[in-house]
């Protein structure tokens, strides 16, 4: 078997990840099966960030549009990328690795607040670090903040999930013409506008040297897979 390509890495998982078969929240099975996965890559020796984002709870856009103030619904997001990461931190340390939450928004009851020492102290003893709240700011996203996690916790790439193995010319369900790419660059990522992370976390990418690595979490084993540099994926940068 190949050696893990990286040795500090942030896995960014969307919060719809958690849904499986449900349209809303946690779906304990996937939680655990994902998990599992995030376990065994821990178990390479790999040390292992997790961003989750909350939209499988509340997403600070769709919360306002029902009148409620932009920072308000977007402070419910963030709240909500915590259980996310509660229910993923429970599950790890059942799979057998010893896990840590660390909220960028304090609530101390909870879990520890986030500081950049105290991740790599964590990740540093192996524990898989889950990092909640997003950047602590309204108006970001939880892909902009795997970027910032990456980059101020000297991470050698972001392994950004999706429920497609890379990114396509066009959608691969509508189009059977559509391709794969195997590499892009963070300038043609924006200019191609791709709807696979936002602007600011493609530009974050960008002035850091930040390699994005777009693949499918919906196959057991695909964070091991992409750690070793197999299975399908898309490079970005
Ligand atoms: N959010 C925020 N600041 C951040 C990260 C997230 O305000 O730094 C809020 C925002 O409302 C967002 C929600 O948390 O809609 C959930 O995050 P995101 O949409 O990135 O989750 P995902 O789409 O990955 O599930």
């Amino acid at each position: 078997m190949t050696d893990p390509l990286y040795r500090r890495v942030i896995v960014k998982l969307s919060g719809e990840a958690l849904t499986g078969p449900k349209d809303f929240g946690i779906d304990q099975t996937t939680v655990e099966r994902i998990a599992a996965d995030l376990a065994a890559a821990s178990k390479l020796g790999v040390e292992l960030g997790v961003v989750v984002g909350g939209g499988n709870i509340f997403r600070g856009v769709e919360v306002s549009s029902r009148g409620v103030p932009r920072p308000v619904g977007d402070s419910m997001g963030m709240l909500a990328t915590v259980m996310n990461c509660l229910a993923l931190e429970e599950a790890i340390e059942r799979a057998g690795r010893e896990a840590r939450t660390l909220s960028a928004l304090a609530m101390p009851s909870v879990c520890e607040t986030y500081n950049r020492k105290r991740a790599q102290k964590n990740l540093g003893k192996g524990r898989v670090v889950l990092l909640a709240a997003g950047t602590g700011n309204p108006f970001f996203t939880t892909d902009t903040t795997a970027v910032l996690r990456a980059a101020e916790l000297d991470c050698q790439a972001v392994l950004k999930a999706t429920n497609v193995d890379g990114v396509y010319t066009a959608d691969p369900k509508k189009d059977p013409k559509a391709k794969r790419y195997e590499k892009l660059s963070h300038q043609e990522a924006l200019e191609k506008n791709l709807k696979v992370m936002d602007s600011t976390a493609f530009a974050l990418a960008r002035e850091n040297h930040m390699p994005i690595i777009v693949f499918s979490i919906a196959d057991k084993g695909a964070i091991e897979a992409v750690l070793r540099g197999k299975g399908r994926s898309t490079v970005i940068g």
